[in-house]
């Protein structure tokens, strides 16, 4: 199945779960100032919301909203029964502490499931694992090489490729070239988060049942997006970019506002 079949599949149950439900679940959606790209973003979660019958609120405050006004309004927003699900798009302007905003969003409604405390997975690991359940990928026992290492893609994902039994290797800048040639041609599977264009092409060696997953956004001197994988390698399953890991990340999106709202029942 294709990512865009997956996708739609999902929402269309999702679809269907929310109109048998008593009540519209509603996202809550946090922005501060005026970013293009976040802009973008927002739109695409409103629109992602509105297709399968989410209510998507959007707050923008200024750029120049104090730190505490914007903490009490999440403070209210924890409190309110309405809301299923906070997120607070980033970046916030650089008066407002990140930290305070994770450490203030519920953790039963950071859907965005960014703190440690959060009752959710991040949105681009889980959107992968549920894919990947989804093609049948045997992750017991099976060889796993994750590339790169923050906070909100490379560590949650080797976490939950642990908790999937794989056998996790993690590799990031400082791994040497040797080394990265030596795991990913054991790998079974491959999830690339490090955001350079091309930087995996046929040079490497890869099994041919491996799978690889490209999380890699980068914008080409075309002026397209690109994975950090060269298209096309000779594997069993390679997810595009774009059209690949940003459409699963945006409906993990809406699957863990689902699992907020089926854990409210
Ligand atoms: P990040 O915070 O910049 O982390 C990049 C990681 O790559 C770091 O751990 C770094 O190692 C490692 N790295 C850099 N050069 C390397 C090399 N030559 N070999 C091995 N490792 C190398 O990036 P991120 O936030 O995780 O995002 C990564 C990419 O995914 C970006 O292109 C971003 O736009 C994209 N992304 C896509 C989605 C989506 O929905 N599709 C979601 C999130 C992110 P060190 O730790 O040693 O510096």
């Amino acid at each position: 199945m294709t990512i865009k079949e997956y996708v739609a599949a999902r929402k269309a149950a999702l679809k269907e779960e929310i109109a048998s439900l008593p009540k519209v679940p509603t996202l809550s959606i946090i922005t501060v100032g005026h970013n293009p790209a976040s802009e973008a973003y927002v739109r695409g979660k409103k629109k992602d919301a509105a297709e399968i019958g989410i209510n998507a609120v959007q707050t923008l405050f200024e750029e120049n909203i104090a730190e505490e006004e914007l903490l009490s309004f999440i403070r209210k927003q924890n409190d309110d029964p309405a809301i299923d699900g906070i997120i607070v798009q980033l970046p916030v302007p650089k008066h407002i502490s990140v930290e305070k905003i994770n450490l203030t969003v519920s953790p039963a409604k950071d859907v965005d499931g960014f703190t440690a405390l959060s009752q959710f997975d991040p949105c681009t690991p889980k959107g992968i694992i549920n894919y990947l359940t989804a093609e049948g990928f045997p992750f017991r026992g099976k060889n796993a090489v994750v590339l790169g290492r923050s906070e909100i893609v490379g560590k949650p994902m080797a976490r939950l490729l642990l908790e999937r039994d794989c056998n996790v290797v993690q590799l990031h800048s400082k791994t040497t070239e040797e080394d990265k040639r030596f795991y990913m041609k054991h790998a079974d599977l491959i999830v690339s988060a490090i955001g350079r264009m091309f930087l995996w092409d046929a040079s490497y060696e890869f099994k041919p049942t491996a799978y690889l997953v490209d999380v890699g956004i980068n914008r080409g001197e075309d002026g397209h997006l690109h994975g950090d994988f060269v298209p096309n390698l000779p594997v069993a399953l390679q997810t595009p970019v774009p059209g690949g890991v940003g459409l699963l990340t945006r409906l993990a999106l809406l699957e863990n506002l689902m699992e907020a709202v089926r854990k409210e029942k």
